[in-house]
């Protein structure tokens, strides 16, 4: 990082780090800055497994780890940092003598307390860069903000069943933050978890990886950041996309207006007026599921007063197949919609699987849209449950 005194490698580092030191992009130099870089990684999970063997095996020079969790057997099916003996004792204990016993020339600090609104920006500031690998919407917000406060990048990965996301958040150079996308924390009760939905085991090793690769990245200044474009894995469909994300004047953080200006723990709770049964007594956001499936959809629909539905795929998904009704607004173009979509009309969103029209559920509930849901599978399970007919990809 600039500005910070470069440690030269010892002979055995430059044997371990050798095929680095041969990559142009790296080379000793680039070597030389992982080894006096201090990273820090919130949550020791699915995406904190691989992202941490790459980045103590890559050679980063300090790794703190913010974690309060415990193996659990069920963690196994991708945390592979983990292993059967590890079943019962904290993630830490468990992480940091397995990323010893890797590379014991990477100086490993455990923060047991993880990450709260008291420690946050103490934290933050003693490192260069921060990876958010939680799978909790209360600690992910609160991770944007202190990484925004203290003037931190922010390397961030997500994941849903078989789709993730990946960018860099770096507003002390004026990209966007995680609240330019998502400004409000959604009730937490109305997104479903890994527990709930399920996850594909290695799309958090695809995840978690490039996590590790945009921090290397980031440190070595090689390549092409993601600062500004988020990457969009769906492994189910074998597809990768990048979309243009950019800051948002109206975002309650970085926005020209911001409303949020301290990381009080009040932030991170979420407020249950949100869901207030609105004074004209129509049906709030807990009255409408947040999925429904296509035979449900396909009962909506034929209603007298259909709801909308609004498909979010991109512009060469649509040109595959269509259900006839549908309105398209590729999702990345949704905010900038938001006036012409209705209020007062339930809205069934769909993409291909159900990932990305989920996103978009979720973000019009926290812009106020009540009466939003997510056609659970997406056009691929209408296809085949309701239209077989309907060309599939
Ligand atoms: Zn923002």
């Amino acid at each position: 990082m600039p500005g910070a005194p470069v440690q030269s490698l010892s002979d055995i580092e430059k044997i371990r780090y050798s095929r680095h030191l041969r990559l142009p992009q790296i080379g000793e130099a680039g070597q030389q800055r992982l080894k006096n870089a201090r990273v820090l990684l919130i949550g020791l999970g699915g995406l904190g497994s691989p992202a941490a063997l790459y980045l103590v095996s890559a050679g980063v020079g300090t790794l703190g780890i913010a974690e309060t969790d415990t193996v659990a057997r069920h963690n196994l099916q991708r945390q592979i940092l983990f292993r059967e003996d590890d079943i019962g004792i904290s993630k830490l204990t468990a992480g940091m003598a397995a990323l010893h016993a890797l590379n014991p020339h990477v100086s490993l600090v455990s923060h047991p307390d993880g990450l709260t609104s008291d420690n946050a920006l103490s934290l933050f500031s003693s490192y260069d860069v921060i990876l958010d690998g939680t799978d909790n919407f209360p600690t992910r917000y609160l991770a944007n903000d202190a990484a925004f406060f203290a003037r931190r990048p922010l390397v961030h990965g997500s994941i849903f069943q078989f789709e993730g996301q990946t960018t860099l958040f770096d507003t002390p150079k004026g990209g966007p933050c995680y609240r330019c996308l998502f400004p409000e924390m959604p009730n937490p009760a109305s997104v479903p978890t890994c527990e709930q939905a399920g996850v594909f085991g290695a799309l958090v090793g695809v995840i978690g990886s490039l996590m590790a690769m945009e921090t290397i990245k980031l440190i070595t200044n090689a390549g092409e950041s993601l600062r500004g474009r988020l990457l969009m894995h769906d492994l189910l469909a074998g597809r990768v996309r990048t979309v243009r994300i950019q800051r948002n004047p109206d975002c309650p953080l970085c926005g020209q207006t911001p409303h949020i200006t301290n990381i009080g723990a009040a932030n991170y709770v979420y407020d249950s007026c949100n869901t207030a049964i609105s004074e004209n007594g129509l049906p709030n956001m807990e009255n409408i599921p947040l999925e429904i499936t296509c035979e449900e959809a396909q009962e909506w629909l034929a209603r007298p007063v259909p709801p909308l539905l609004l498909d979010v795929r991109e512009i060469d998904e649509v040109a595959i197949c269509k259900i006839g009704q549908a309105r398209h607004i590729p999702m990345d173009a949704v905010p900038e919609h938001l006036k012409t979509l209705p209020t007062d009309t339930p809205i069934i969103v769909h993409c291909h699987h159900g990932g990305r029209s989920m996103r978009v559920t979720q973000f019009l509930r926290t812009k106020g849209f009540a009466k939003v849901t997510n056609l659970k599978g997406g056009i691929d399970r209408w296809a085949t449950a309701c239209d077989p007919s309907m060309a599939r990809y």
